[in-house]
């Protein structure tokens, strides 16, 4: 049981409030602790991209509950010690793995300044409503959308496209559905079998069943097979089911690869079903002007999700949702309760509030971390961040069919390179290659299935990687690769 606390003072409030009792020494601490995080940024390429966290480093993560204070300079060194070297170690440039963005200093203290703010973003009369619609109007702009459309921020990708899952399950079944449920409408919707599994938990979660997103096979650069969309959609008719949703891939979780999205579009119109982009990544290659064409028909959408924590270098999280129908947004998420009545003034004016437009009640101001960073390096900047990565890209490849030891498993469309050391039983050897590379520290790729095979996958979404890092992987992978395969035991060419 916990022994109820004391509280001396509480007349005076001083010993009540968790402010700081002397300022000046706080503001001291405050400095150090920011100069900390910002050395490491700057001294970055110095660390490992990432180690194992010892055991005697976990120990201490299994402590009791404090009940007492503990000084604020020790927790920091704590976090220098114990902390800060153990994550996963995205902010380096010699991270490869999965597809996390860098964040940036700027970002950071955006982040910082809302948190001593503390808005609570579900509504109310304020400014920071504001941030957030600007940067939905920016988004607006950027995909082409038309006034009214609307956005929001969530945590990611995953529960953005849930979103978008939700609002065309209440364009398909009307919004009845909030109240009736989905029971016994048998609504199917279909994705390639390319598409990030959040996909499915969408439908999962959406109450429709992970097995009612049919997964469409892919072409060799693996982007949907639009015939065989077209089919599985008229199968589907035929059995009496209801296909109300298609998803198109801009960038592949796997290989970066960017489904016809015209090609999509018009099906789901002539379908008369709703169109959602997965843009997780992908859909910011807007910003690069090289880049864009490669998306040509995603305006059209009905809904994007994607993420500024990615190749928006924005610090996590930032996801994000865009939809064509504001209108139906608010009506597939809006409801009456007595505590959040509007006003025409005062705090609860400024209607619509972000908590109508989502399943998020409290909220942050992640807004203001995008709006600072768009504004920081402009759009501009950002778009040849962007497309900087999809040249080291071509230069990781380049450098992989320079290398007999190596091959492609893949087309390089974006940023993302997947990649195989020559050996046999390659499957296991490439896992373990990855996995030499990532407790070696000098770069950390992942891995994936590709055609059934196992692959080294690079993804290069961190605006800090230089060539000389991708140089690095190169050689690592190769090093790793002649210490696990006995020389002269891997074949060129098989
Ligand atoms: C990362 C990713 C997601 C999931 O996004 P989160 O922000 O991690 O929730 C979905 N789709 C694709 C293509 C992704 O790359």
């Amino acid at each position: 049981m916990v022994a109820p606390l004391k509280v001396a003072g509480i007349e005076s409030g001083v010993e009540a409030s968790l402010d700081p009792r002397d300022w000046e020494e706080f503001r001291a601490q405050a400095h150090r602790m920011l100069d900390d995080i910002l050395t490491y940024t700057e001294r970055i390429r110095e660390r490992p991209v990432w180690r194992e966290s010892p055991e005697a480093v976990l120990e201490g993560f299994r402590e009791e509950l404090p009940r007492r204070p503990v000084e604020l300079a020790a927790l920091h060194e704590r976090f220098l010690h114990e902390i800060l070297p153990y994550a996963v170690g995205n902010a380096h440039p010699g991270f490869f793995g999965w597809v996390h963005g860098g964040g940036t200093p700027v970002g950071m203290l955006a982040e910082m300044l809302a948190a001593g703010l503390n808005a609570n973003v579900a509504g109310r009369n304020q400014v920071p409503l504001l941030v957030e619609r600007q940067v939905v109007e920016w988004m607006r702009e950027l995909f082409g959308f038309p006034h009214g459309a609307g956005g929001l921020f969530v945590t990611g990708t995953s529960a953005a496209n849930l979103m978008a899952v939700l609002v065309a399950r209440a364009l398909a079944l009307g919004t009845d559905v909030r109240s009736e449920g989905v029971s016994g409408k048998r609504l199917v919707g279909y994705a390639s079998a390319a598409a990030h599994e959040s996909m499915a938990r969408a439908m999962d979660v959406a109450g429709l069943g992970m097995r009612a997103l049919r997964r469409i096979p892919v072409d060799e650069a693996f982007r949907i097979d639009v015939g065989a969309l077209k089919e599985a959609i008229a199968a589907d008719r035929r059995a009496g089911l209801r296909p109300f949703f298609v998803a198109g891939n801009a960038g592949t979780v796997d290989t970066g690869a960017v489904d016809d999205l015209a090609a999509v579009g018009q099906v789901a119109r002539r379908e008369n079903i709703w169109f959602h982009v997965d843009g997780a990544f992908g859909a910011l290659a807007m910003l690069a002007p090289e880049l864009s064409p490669k998306l040509a028909g995603i305006e059209r959408a009905d809904s994007i999700a994607f993420d500024f924590h990615k190749w928006g270098q924005v610090p996590y999280d930032a996801g994000f949702v865009l939809i064509r129908d504001g209108a139906l947004q608010e009506r597939t998420f809006a409801t009456e309760a007595g505590y959040l009545r509007r006003e025409g003034r005062g705090l609860a004016a400024g209607s619509p509030w972000p908590c109508d437009l989502g399943f998020d009640q409290s909220r942050g101001f992640r807004a203001l971390k995008v709006w600072f960073t768009l504004q920081a390096y402009g759009a501009e900047r950002l778009g040849r961040v962007i497309s900087g990565t999809c040249e080291l890209a071509r230069y990781l490849k380049e450098r992989i069919e320079e290398e007999p030891e190596l091959e492609l498993a893949a087309p390089v469309e974006l940023n993302i390179v997947c990649f195989r050391y020559r050996c046999e039983d390659s499957d296991v050897v490439n896992r373990e290659i990855a996995v030499d590379l990532q407790e070696s520290g000098m770069a950390a790729p992942s891995t994936t299935v590709i055609g059934g095979r196992a692959a080294i996958r690079a993804a290069i979404v961190n605006h800090r990687t230089r060539k000389e890092d991708i140089d690095r992987l190169v050689r690592a992978t190769l090093e790793m690769g002649a210490a696990r395969v006995p020389r002269g035991a891997w074949y060129a060419g098989a």
